[in-house]
């Protein structure tokens, strides 16, 4: 079975490029080929293929990760995080979310987010 991300860019997993967003681990592990967890925290991930360049959308589901490993509890929780791979920028992990005093929701960066939430 070809897995989705391996169509998104021909010889590329994300895996390789990223770092889980919690923790900073690299080493990840999927089951069916469909999800992916980091080994560490336990954070998972769902590879989606970019609509119209070739790349990948990460997204991170922190629910189900553990907190004691985590570097960034503030994140675990239920929040839209996602990673966009590309051949031409390094990939960046952003947070959308809607401020209590902000009409729309907004992609942060992680530095961002955590100034946001103090
Ligand atoms: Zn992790």
């Amino acid at each position: 079975m070809t897995l989705k991300f391996e169509q998104a860019l021909p010889g590329r997993n994300p895996f390789d490029e990223i770092s889980c967003i919690l923790c900073n681990g690299t080493e990840f592990t999927s089951i069916d080929h469909a999800s992916v967890w980091c080994d560490k925290c336990n954070a998972s991930f769902t590879v989606e293929a970019t609509s119209n360049d070739p790349g990948y959308t990460v997204d991170c589901d922190t629910r189900w990760a553990w907190i004691t490993e985590t570097e960034y509890p503030q994140l675990v929780g239920d929040f839209k995080i996602y990673c966009v791979v590309k051949n031409d920028e390094p990939p960046r992990w952003r947070i959308i979310y809607q401020h209590p005093d902000k009409k729309n929701s907004d992609s942060y960066s992680v530095k961002d987010f955590l100034k946001l939430i103090k």
